[in-house]
């Protein structure tokens, strides 16, 4: 049978691709950005409105300076240079759920620009531009049900219209679904660590944009763009890419040219659609904001938010491993929260050997996580019981057998390292040098040989005997008093 490979597939290593994100993050202040209203999702529909969100003629909006204050913050997290002045322009396009028929949003003299994200991926590191930070509004929410075509109705939720959001538009900088992945989980980790954010993606409190393209290896010139819209996980986003990809260079081989278009990806069938084509051709009329003042945040207030800047995960990392003499791959794991990152180091700080509690996260912790399917913020064992159970073993109280078998105890019940403890009554290796001096004389005893290799200088055979005297106790020996005890016998 004749085999005909995918044009695509053989051309794959002929090509180039080229991506740039953009995401749009919702803030969490408590009010929308240019009225009162509650920002607040999940509230029954249309309850958070007033004119100024519904957009009833007449009515003024007024800004809102946390919002300004979050996006200022988000802006300074991602190395961005801030504008002093910065314009709110109408971005105008008719949809149901934008009752104004325009968002206020910014345009050629945006919050901020110049920013970067570092990306690891295989190991290199790479910076990742951001072309420019901009706040805006979001639109309402449009509700579809039934069957397009026959029984569909939609309805408008406009409790989503008005709410803060902003919108970070990354440089054509990725070279791969991979890159675009790392991307998105570091610029949403360093968001998460502002707290400008909750980033949920279910909620839609973080969106991205995907824009792809391809170009022939080596070649300078970028080819014709298509944008995925509003891809809602970034796994979705690293297929969606992988397709366009793939869909792309099918095109080009085949002689055929890229069209600049939206197109929206479905999850269910991984593949992409091209949006109807009235809504390709937009022309936004952006134009300035005649009922806002253009945006001023000077030196000083520039200054005050910047003191509220959190330490970042980067930074955080660098520390920790300076610290507490822990891995990077112990650091990468112990950051994946800053309220995980700030229990390790609390639980750190307290333990009698910091290195030991990381050891604990790594080596006991992450499989039974795994086994269970699990994050680690929602393990059992805290990083205090990890750091308890760290000190029993160090004090040389519990043995690592002893520590492993609570651990059991503590996932399958899904209780703590202390209650655990306590509950099995504070258990102790044993440390009666009555019955191990016992077992270390059976142990002599039975291996006359290693005796007299041992006499005869070769002192390291004592691991021979410290591995049968733990072997016959069982693991509950405690190693040192085990190595103390033997030393004193076999050297009388
Ligand atoms: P548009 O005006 O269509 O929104 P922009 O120039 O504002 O286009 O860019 C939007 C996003 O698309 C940015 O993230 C940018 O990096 C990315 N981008 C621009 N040109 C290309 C290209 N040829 N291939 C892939 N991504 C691109
Ligand atoms: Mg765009
Ligand atoms: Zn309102």
């Amino acid at each position: 049978m004749a085999t005909t490979s995918h044009p695509a597939i053989s051309a794959r290593g002929k090509y180039e691709p080229v991506i740039g994100l953009e995401v749009h993050v919702q803030l969490l202040t408590a009010s929308k950005m240019f009225c009162s209203c509650a920002n607040r999702f999940g509230d029954a529909p249309n309850t958070n409105v007033c004119p100024v969100c519904l957009g009833l003629p007449g009515a003024l909006p007024v800004l809102n300076s946390k919002g300004v204050e979050f996006a200022v913050l988000a802006a300074m997290a991602l190395n961005c240079r801030i504008n002093e002045t910065s314009i709110f322009a109408r971005k105008n396009y008719f949809y149901p759920d934008l009752p104004k028929g325009y968002q206020i949003s910014q345009y050629d003299k945006p919050l901020a620009e110049f920013g970067h994200v570092n990306i690891t991926v295989g190991g290199v590191t790479k910076k990742i531009g951001i072309t420019r930070l901009h706040l805006e509004e979001d639109a309402g929410k449009s509700l579809h049900e039934g069957f397009p075509g026959a029984s569909e109705t939609t309805a408008v939720d406009l409790n989503r219209s008005g709410v803060p959001l902003i919108e970070i538009v990354s440089e054509p900088d990725l070279a791969s679904p991979d890159e675009a992945y790392e991307y998105l989980t570091r610029l949403k980790e360093i968001i998460l660590y502002t707290g400008v954010s909750d980033c949920n993606m279910e909620e839609g409190s973080l969106r991205c944009d995907a824009n792809i393209s391809v170009k022939p290896k080596g070649q300078k010139q970028f080819g014709t763009k298509t944008e995925v819209k509003n891809v809602n996980s970034f796994r979705f986003v690293r297929e969606a890419l992988e397709y366009e990809i793939e869909r792309h260079i099918e095109v080009i081989e085949s002689g055929g040219k890229i069209t600049q278009e939206s197109r929206l990806y479905n999850s269910a069938e991984g593949k992409t659609y091209g949006m109807r084509s009235k809504e390709q051709a937009h022309d936004y009329r952006y134009f300035p904001e005649p009922d806002l003042l253009p945006l001023v945040v000077d030196e000083k207030w520039q200054s005050q938010i910047r003191a509220t800047l959190p330490e970042l995960p980067e930074a955080l990392r660098a520390r920790l491993i300076a610290d507490y003499g822990i891995t990077a791959q112990d650091a990468a794991v112990l950051t994946i929260s800053r309220s995980l990152a700030d229990q390790f180091e609390a639980a750190a700080k307290a333990a009698k050997n910091p290195k030991r509690v990381a050891n604990l996260v790594q080596s006991e912790i992450l499989g039974r996580l795994k086994a269970k399917n699990l994050e680690i913020d929602h393990s059992p064992i805290s990083m205090k019981g990890v750091a308890a159970s760290a000190d029993l073993m160090e004090s040389g109280a519990i043995s690592s057998k002893m520590l492993k078998d609570l651990y059991d105890l503590a996932f399958e019940q899904n209780k703590d390292f202390p209650t655990i403890y306590e509950e099995a009554g504070r258990p102790e290796q044993s440390r009666d040098t009555g019955a191990l001096e016992k077992i270390i004389d059976e142990v002599i005893a039975a291996n006359p040989k290693q005796l007299e290799q041992y006499r005869g200088g070769k002192k390291t055979v004592i691991a021979f005997f410290v591995g049968q005297v733990m072997k016959a106790s069982k693991g509950q020996a405690n190693p040192q008093m085990v190595n103390d005890l033997l030393a004193k016998k076999l050297d009388a």
